[in-house]
């Protein structure tokens, strides 16, 4: 189902059918594919550097967002960081309590601009707090496919 303005903004139309996402590849450009290939191969966390506005993006762009320049130079980063920001999460999709709650957090890499979203294990929920020093643990070499998946979660170090 989707929606179309029919020229009247009050007015809206619809229609139904199908989105044909199948025949569609997503690809995630060449900074994404860059990351994920050093996560599965190295173990590491890639950033691009900007050396006009001396700042490091992760996951990394191939644009920086505030010059425009185009980024070539992309930075190995170990996996470790910590915690900008989390939540607690205590119910599943289907509102069923979770036996035990999930900790979802923003983690930031020093020096670096964004971060990444991903599980928090190992530290009771309310022993999280923002701040927290946290690095990856990631599946075993062998076991790696080239996805964010490959960690499995941060842990406190
Ligand atoms: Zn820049």
């Amino acid at each position: 189902m989707s929606w179309d303005k029919s020229g009247d903004p009050r007015i809206l139309r619809r229609w139904f059918g199908d989105m044909e996402v199948k025949k569609h590849i997503y690809t995630m450009g060449i900074a994404g594919e860059i990351f994920m290939k050093n996560l599965k191969d190295k173990g590491v966390i890639t950033g691009s550097r900007c050396d006009e506005c001396e700042v490091i993006f992760v996951p990394p762009r191939s644009f920086c967002e505030y010059c425009f320049s185009e980024l070539t130079v992309y930075e190995e980063l170990e996996p470790k960081g910590y915690i900008e920001t989390f939540t607690i999460v205590y119910e599943d999709y289907h509102g069923e309590r979770l036996e035990k709650p999930l900790i979802i957090a923003l983690i930031a890499l020093p020096n670096a601009v964004g971060g990444i979203i991903h599980y928090i294990r190992e530290v009771e929920p309310e022993d999280v707090y923002i701040d927290m020093e946290v690095e990856a643990v990631l599946k075993p070499r062998d076991e790696r496919a080239g996805n964010l998946s490959d960690i499995l979660y941060f842990k406190p170090t």
